[in-house]
C-alpha cells in the first residue's frame, strides 16, 4: 500500500454465504481454491461426505470423510444445515462451523450442488449469494473430467450424465459465470464478492458511521 494511503475505515458488516455450484469439471473447485488464497476474509465450509477419498484429498481439509452410519447420526441430530445425495453418495454441510463464522461476521464459501443451494437459499435467504459456473461446452466438460484422471471411467460417466440435471437448475442462482477462461471467470467471481460486500443491507455499521458524519462539525 502507498505510505500516503490512510488505513481503511472499518465498517461492521454481516458475513455472506457464497454458494458456488456447477457440474463436475466446470472449474468450480479451482475457482474456489483461488478465491480462498486471494481473499483473507473468506473461509470454506468443509462438508461431510460418505464418498471414497480420492488419493489427493486430505480428511478434514477437503471433506470430513464419514461412514453412512455416522452421516445418518449427524442428520438425525440436526447437525447438518443442508444435505443431499449426489452421484450416489451423501454430502452435507456441518451446521456449527457456519454458525460460528456468521456470528463472527466472516464470509463462507460453499462448494455444494443445486439441492444444497436450494436449502440454504430457503433457510438463510438474506445471507446467501449464489453463483452458477457454466462450462463452455459439454465436450470441454468431458475432457476436463478425463484430464483430472482421479476417477474411474464409471464414475466419470455418472458425473457426465448428472451434469445435465445440474445445469438445468441454472435459473435458481443470482449470478451465472461462464468459465471459458479461468482468469476471466475468477475475476468475475471476485467482482461479485466485492459488490455483494458493499450492499447496504449487509452493513449495519453504516448507521453509526453516517450518524458520525452528520454530527461532525468541520468548521
Ligand atoms: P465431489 O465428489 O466431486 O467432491 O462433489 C460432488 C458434488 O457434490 C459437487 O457438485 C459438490 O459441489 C457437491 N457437494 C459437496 N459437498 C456438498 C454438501 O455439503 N452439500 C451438497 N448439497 N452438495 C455438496
Amino acid at each position: 500500500m502507498n505510505p500516503a494511503t490512510p488505513s481503511p475505515i472499518k465498517i461492521a458488516r454481516r458475513g455472506l454465504m457464497l454458494v458456488i455450484s456447477s457440474p463436475s469439471g466446470a472449474g468450480k473447485s479451482t475457482i474456489a481454491r483461488n478465491l480462498l488464497e486471494a481473499d483473507p476474509e473468506m473461509s470454506i465450509s468443509v462438508s461431510v461426505t460418505t464418498r471414497q477419498r480420492r488419493p489427493s484429498e486430505i480428511d478434514g481439509r477437503h471433506y470430513h470423510f464419514k461412514s453412512i452410519r455416522d452421516f445418518e447420526a449427524m442428520r438425525a441430530t440436526d447437525s447438518l444445515l443442508e444435505w443431499a445425495e449426489v452421484h450416489g453418495n451423501f454430502y452435507g454441510t456441518p451446521r456449527d462451523a457456519v454458525e460460528a463464522a456468521m456470528a463472527a461476521g466472516r464470509d463462507m464459501l460453499f462448494d455444494i450442488d443445486w439441492q444444497g443451494a436450494q436449502q440454504l437459499q430457503e433457510k438463510m435467504a438474506g445471507d446467501v449469494v449464489s453463483i452458477f459456473i457454466l462450462p463452455p461446452s459439454m465436450a470441454e466438460l468431458q475432457s476436463r473430467l478425463h484430464r483430472r484422471a482421479e476417477d474411474s471411467e464409471e464414475v466419470i460417466a455418472t458425473r457426465l450424465a448428472n451434469s445435465r440435471a445440474e445445469i438445468e437448475h441454472w435459473r435458481e442462482y443470482d449470478y451465472i459465470v461462464l468459465n471459458d477462461d479461468l482468469d476471466r471467470a475468477f475475476s468475475a467471481v471476485r467482482a461479485i464478492v466485492e459488490a455483494e460486500r458493499l450492499r447496504r443491507d449487509r452493513r449495519p455499521g453504516l448507521f453509526e458511521f453516517v450518524n458520525g458524519l452528520l454530527t461532525e462539525n468541520p468548521f
